[in-house]
């Protein structure tokens, strides 16, 4: 097949492109103002950015509050994210300490502030993209709270799946079922169905790869009567579904994404950073795969995925090779461009404007096959790199550059 039928056209050209293959994640702040959209019970917090903030929502909230720090990592209550204070100036304090922290990298820049909850026991509640049944499934447990983890692994048992079809959702009927299969009493099993019922609404609505409640705690109030209430929220998108939703792109954290990443979106290029020390840039993602792998048949490991797309023009081409540079494990780069609709003069173009602009310190293997090779080569015959003819040749030759 010519290479530039590969993948698809049509749909390349008639529907929005994937940028970062993936998704978009929520904070938990937003993630339950969304649930609470769909009928889920859930706390009304404050989202603020700093300790005086905090402690004004805590008036508006009255005592106590929880403290919640919004990083788009989970596990923060074990990383000391998540406190509960009883005085204001139990807020102050905390607040400002969990602004200060870093969890798992990221830097906690804003803190929920949620009325504390008085809560009995915890259940999990969460409904994922099962490629295997390729379907959404729900997935529920009693044993839910800080450690589902750790019951996923040691007792699958204790949790429920459900696969959903995709014409009925969660009927009421099912999501009774589960109430009853994760051994809750009668008495909340049309709450809990409402929720369930809600998230999967959420879900749907919101093309989400991921809808997360957890805990779902069973949450006392004064006089001890128990409901249930939404106490975490975690929703992740699905980015190709992104041009239906401006809404929910208008809540994308910038701080969620890394330069290049950033970078890679805004460009429209699929840019996965890997562990290895050959930079690839390559057109078409079964080509880009088809790379890496040559690469690791000669001993050696890309640093990245990196597909530039169909048709990349030289200002694409310099974005990639930004890209790839930007990462300070790269020792070589290898680039392996198949010309269909993309021009391998257009490439060579990029790659000497990119030269100019970003200091290229490591050795290029290029490899231009197709449309326009031969201006393609000869217009990077001037700038010192290494020309390879066949996809074998240019991975050996980039693994050897590497180790060198
Ligand atoms: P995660 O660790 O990132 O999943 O953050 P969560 O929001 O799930 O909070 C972690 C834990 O903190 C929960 O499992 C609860 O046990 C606890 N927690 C959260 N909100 C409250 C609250 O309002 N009151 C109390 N007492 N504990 C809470
Ligand atoms: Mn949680």
């Amino acid at each position: 097949m010519a290479p530039g039928r590969a993948g698809g056209h049509l749909f390349r050209h008639t529907l929005p492109r994937a940028t970062i293959p993936g998704k978009m994640k929520l904070h938990e702040y937003q993630s339950k103002r969304i649930f609470g959209q769909h009928g889920v019970p859930v706390p009304q917090g404050y989202c603020v950015d700093t300790a005086e903030e905090a402690v004004h929502a805590a008036e508006k909230i009255g005592l106590p509050v929880v403290i919640k720090s919004q990083v788009l990592v989970g596990g923060r209550g074990k990383a000391g994210g998540v406190k509960v204070a009883k005085t204001l100036d139990e807020v102050r304090e905390k607040a400002a300490a969990i602004l200060a922290l870093t969890i798992k990298g990221l830097p906690v820049r804003k803190v929920l502030i949620d009325p504390a909850a008085d809560i009995r026991s915890e259940i999990y509640l969460g409904i994922v993209i099962d490629r295997a049944s390729r379907r959404a499934v729900l997935m529920a447990s009693a044993a839910g709270g800080m450690d589902i983890e750790e019951v996923a692994h040691t007792a699958p048992e204790k949790i429920v799946r459900v696969p959903l079809d995709p014409f009925l959702g969660l009927p009421e009927y099912l999501a009774r079922d589960i109430a009853v299969a994760i051994g809750l009493p009668r008495e909340y099993w049309a709450q809990f169905a409402a929720i369930a019922r809600g998230l999967a609404a959420a879900f749907l609505a919101t093309d989400a790869s991921l809808a997360e409640i957890n805990p779902l705690a069973m949450v006392a109030d004064k006089d001890g009567k128990i409901t249930l209430m939404g106490l975490d929220g975690k929703l992740v998108i699905d980015d190709n579904a992104m041009f239906r939703h401006p809404d929910l792109e208008a809540q994308r954290d910038p701080d969620e994404e890394t330069a290049a990443e950033k970078e890679a979106r805004e460009t429209g290029i699929n840019f996965i950073s890997l562990d290895g020390d050959i930079g690839c840039m390559v057109n078409g993602a079964g080509l880009a795969m088809a790379t890496m792998d040559v690469v690791r048949f000669f001993g050696g490991s890309a640093s990245n995925f990196l597909d530039v797309g169909g048709g990349a023009k030289a200002d694409k081409v310099a974005s990639a090779l930004r890209l790839i540079l930007a990462d300070p494990k790269v020792k070589a780069v290898l680039i392996n461009i198949f010309g269909g609709i993309t021009r391998c003069d257009e490439v060579a173009r990029g790659i000497i404007e990119a030269m100019k602009i970003v200091e290229v310190k490591v050795p290029m293997v290029v490899r231009l096959v197709g449309t326009n090779q031969e201006e393609g080569n000869r217009i990077l015959e001037s700038a010192h790199l290494h020309a390879a003819n066949t996809l074998g040749e240019a991975a050996q030759k980039a693994v050897a550059l590497a180790k060198a």
